[in-house]
């Protein structure tokens, strides 16, 4: 086979890497025996040729011409005939679809002879010279490189000197003139005549289509989706088919089933006497596949068999554009189409009850990011609404609250109760704590990997970015958009999945996706509205209910608290996998830290220690009951030091105040002193985790004591508490020895205080490059591992995720140096890699060795997958995407059964 010219009778579907998905289904289709016009494709392997070196491969010329040849006999017309021509068109086609970025030449081989051959063929001599004229706009904008405000401006002087608008009232004779000054634009352009050779044409054309892979709009189409830049397109000749040869003709697109719903029938439009764009464009009126069916029976019958013969070929719902050119049905492309969140479930469990597909391939179908679409609350959709403004869609659900311009206002509100949408130019850092305590975040700049879309959707919160039109005065506290003026105070409505920013309150339900997850099955589809929604909820249950049989990885939650705990567990956690404890410590209890921390002598601090136990036991045993008989990780305090003190400015400022006055202030100037002695420049690098553990006499004791007591009591409340302690930051096998040791130490004590046996496993986070290259150390005292990816991503990197993702997270991104951020999704390459290793290295020590994720990515689809090829035994994640992993766990599992059985 060449390389780099196939027939369409050569390829199939699954060569989509080198023919691209136009190309491969066409060929797909050729070997089905449908009405495919026989052409041929030019490999993504010629495209990357050419990125390479500049040229096309020497032997492409060659190549082309015997597939020309070839085409030439099948139709018995020849290319650039004066009497009987045969045109072709030149398109692009790359493995990903990239609607409307790339280049597209039509009617290629017509020239000042042929045009007259065209029009005898088709009896209409002005459609010949419309086609003539479309083709040298065509090429000389996109093949010649001329700008086509040029053409554009011929063309409306043309239609003016006629006294007409639209350019179907241009007769044959002003067509003719056009192309005569269209070619002089040329020949002034490039100091050339327009090639009047038909392979000249058609080699012109094939170049320019491949650099198209390389145009900045298609460069930044690839970024935003997230196709790499070495793929290349293909390009696919095909013989030219005309829908606009009169009544008889036309030319439509079709779906095997409704895209939006799933349901069977027939779905498409069709337009008679009119060419591929025509029906897209919206010139005229569309009529139904039946308004064809009562036009042109054979045509519609043999189309109904085509969609018919795709849609059991592909075992899924097909796409189809299809032309017909005087009563004859040609195929013109077809794909597998996208469809809706819900339609995906839907049809993917219809095609199992018609037994087209497995329950397993249903579950491939559809992914994690269409069941979160489905899981988020929603405005009611026959609500009145006032719509002020649009954005970018950042992190989906409905919000409705006050507005606010500023973190503290946004939390001071939030304090009180009330709902508020946090309305910023754009965030950064400084932020969080508001972004918090807001049920909504809109931002008039920045884009889908801004601070505030990044931060928004790890927190699930709903957010809306670069909504343009908002002017803010941040200072009046107000904005501005449209004529309407939104003070701080008014309500605003933000729906984070279509980007729409209402004005007012908009009413909003939860979605019946989760009241089925929060209160199951039966329950859900007692409240749904309507048949469809009832189909929708029982195809979620059907296929989540599948990915928990046939998935290897458990699902964890991360969960501080015992309500986070029990609506993980109704979600269907199987564990906790990671309790943040510090979330504990803040607040009211900030204070009896912070007088651990600066106790004067050992009985200060122990005071202050005993102070704690019972909170801490009583967070604890809340907890384990919520997770009653489930494994749950208890992770020590990890986070700095000075989180838990006064902050230094503040402090500094006050003591300041008080000198000036003359005052002495000696309880703030020790404070003072000792916050200053433990200031850091690089927290995130600094006292924190096992380290502060370490350091600070008594509060690793005092947590261990209160997971040891909390077991107890639990036991004797007739539970079956399962607690495990997790260090943080371990970067050497003797930190862990030493916790382990006081911790061994601790359980002694308690079990021999309460006559119980008590042996709880100490595990570790990997969460530092060291900690992973020496696993096979480490694995000899750890119970289990936990990648804390987050830090061992800023570890890896070598940069602090608060402090980049604001500043230049987004010219990274622009720039190609990363396709996503790392914090989303897993860098498989480098931070995967230590992850690889760890695996590796510990159950080497320790074959038994149980191994999890807790850090963000465990809830991200592309890394469960990581994770499950990476052989770990569960991921964990925040309660809301308990679903979604467990769903894409599944999925890695069946795909992975997939690759074995090939
Ligand atoms: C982590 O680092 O991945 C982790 C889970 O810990 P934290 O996010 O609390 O630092
Ligand atoms: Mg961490």
């Amino acid at each position: 086979m060449a390389t780099y010219v196939w027939d369409f009778t050569q390829g199939d579907k699954d060569h989509k890497d080198l023919l691209g998905g136009k190309g491969a289904n066409l060929a797909e289709m050729t070997r089905l025996g449908l009405p495919v016009p026989p052409g041929f494709t030019i490999t993504t392997e010629a495209c990357r040729a050419y990125m390479r070196t500049g040229a096309v491969p020497r032997e492409l010329a060659v190549e082309v011409t015997t597939a020309l040849r070839l085409m030439e006999d099948r139709l018995g017309r020849r290319f650039g005939d004066p009497d009987d021509p045969l045109l072709v068109s030149v398109r692009s086609g790359a493995k990903f679809s990239m609607p409307g970025m790339m280049e597209t030449v039509l009617d290629v081989g017509l020239n000042d002879v042929t045009v007259h051959g065209l029009a005898r063929f088709s009896g209409d001599e002005r459609f010949a010279w419309d086609s003539y004229r479309r083709l040298c706009q065509m090429f000389g904008r996109t093949v010649l490189g001329i700008d086509g405000a040029l053409f554009a401006d011929a063309l409306d002087a043309a239609k003016a000197a006629r006294g007409v608008t639209s350019d179907v009232d241009l007769d044959a004779a002003a067509l003719r003139e056009l192309v005569g000054q269209f070619q002089e634009i040329v020949r002034a352009h490039t100091g050339r005549p327009f090639p009047q050779d038909p392979r000249e044409q058609l080699d012109l054309a094939i170049v320019a289509v491949l650099g198209s892979w390389n145009t900045e709009r298609a460069r930044l189409y690839r970024r935003k989706e997230r196709i790499p830049d070495d793929l290349g397109t293909a390009v696919n000749v095909v013989p030219m088919v005309f829908g606009n040869l009169g009544p008889t003709s036309g030319t439509g697109v079709a779906f095997t089933r409704d895209p939006a719903t799933g349901k069977t029938g027939n779905y498409g439009d069709y337009l008679a006497n009119a060419q591929g764009e025509d029906v897209v464009a919206g010139i005229r009126n569309t009529l139904s596949l039946d308004d064809l069916a009562e036009r042109d029976p054979a045509a519609y019958a043999d189309l109904r068999r085509a969609m018919r013969q795709l849609e059991t070929h592909y075992r899924d719902l097909c796409d189809i554009e299809f032309t017909i050119e005087r009563g004859k049905l040609w195929m013109l492309q077809t794909r597998v189409g996208k469809r809706t969140a819900p339609a995906a479930f839907r049809i993917a469990t219809q095609l199992v009850d018609e037994h087209l597909i497995t329950l397993d391939e249903a579950l491939a179908r559809v992914t994690g990011a269409q069941l979160s679409q489905l899981l988020f609350p929603q405005f009611a959709v026959d609500a009145d609404r006032t719509l002020l403004a649009r954005g970018m869609a950042a992190s989906p659900g409905a919000a409705v609250g006050a507005a606010v311009f500023d973190s503290a206002a946004a939390q001071e509100r939030a304090a009180r109760g009330e709902d508020v949408v946090l309305v910023r130019r754009e965030t950064n850092p400084d932020d969080l704590g508001g972004m918090i305590a807001a049920v909504g975040v809109l931002t008039a700049r920045g884009g889908k990997t801004s601070h505030a879309a990044v931060v928004a959707r790890g927190m699930g919160r709903t957010c809306v970015v670069g909504a343009e039109a908002v002017d803010i005065d941040a200072v009046a506290r107000s904005f501005r958009v449209d004529g309407h003026v939104v003070r701080e105070g008014d309500t605003v409505a933000i729906d984070g999945s279509t980007g729409e920013v209402f004005l007012g309150s908009v009413p909003v339900e939860p979605s019946p996706v989760s009241r089925y997850l929060d209160e199951g099955l039966d329950s859900a589809l007692a409240q749904a509205p309507d048949d469809d929604t009832r189909e929708l909820v029982s195809a979620v249950d059907r296929l989540l209910t599948h990915a928990d049989q046939v998935r290897r990885l458990h699902v964890h939650a991360n969960a501080d608290t015992a309500d986070d705990a029990a609506r993980a567990r109704r979600l269907g956690a199987q564990g906790v996998g990671l309790c943040r404890t510090e979330h504990q410590f803040l607040g009211e209890r900030r204070v009896l830290v912070e007088r651990v921390v600066l106790a004067a002598d050992d009985d200060a601090r122990q005071s202050a220690l005993d102070a704690l136990l019972p909170l801490q036991r009583a967070d604890f045993t809340a907890l384990l009951e919520a997770m009653d008989g489930l494994p749950t990780t208890i992770r020590l305090l990890d986070p700095p030091l000075h989180e838990f003190l006064p902050d230094l400015t503040e402090l500094s400022v006050r003591v300041a105040l008080a000198h000036e006055r003359g005052q002495d202030v000696p309880d703030d100037e020790r404070l003072l002193a000792a916050v200053q002695r433990m200031h850091e420049a690089n927290p995130m690098l600094g006292l924190r985790g096992v380290r502060l553990g370490l350091v600070v006499p008594g509060l690793f004791a005092l947590q261990i004591r209160a997971i040891c007591e909390a077991v107890v009591e639990r036991r004797a409340a007739g539970g079956d508490p399962h607690a495990e302690i997790m260090v943080p930051l371990v970067g050497s096998v003797q930190e862990l020895r030493l916790v382990k040791d006081e911790a061994r130490a601790i359980m002694a004590e308690v079990g021999a205080a309460r006559g119980v046996e008590l042996d709880l496993p100490v595990g570790v986070m990997i969460e530092l490059p060291r900690a992973a290259l020496t696993a096979d150390r480490i694995a000899e005292e750890a119970a289990f591992f936990s990648f804390g990816t987050n830090d061992l991503t800023q570890t890896t990197w070598g940069f602090s995720r608060d402090d980049v993702e604001g500043a230049f997270f987004a010219q990274y991104t622009d720039n190609g140096v990363l396709t996503v951020s790392p914090f989303e999704t897993i860098d498989a390459r480098g931070v995967g890699r230590l992850v690889d290793i760890a695996v590796a290295e510990g159950r080497a020590t320790n074959p038994s060795l149980s191994i999890g994720v807790c850090g963000e990515h465990g809830g991200d689809p592309e890394s469960i997958r990581f994770f499950h090829g990476a052989g770990l035994d569960y991921v964990s994640c925040s309660p809301f995407r308990v679903p979604v992993a467990r769903l894409e766990a599944g999925r890695a599992a069946v795909e992975d059964a997939t690759v074995d059985a090939r």
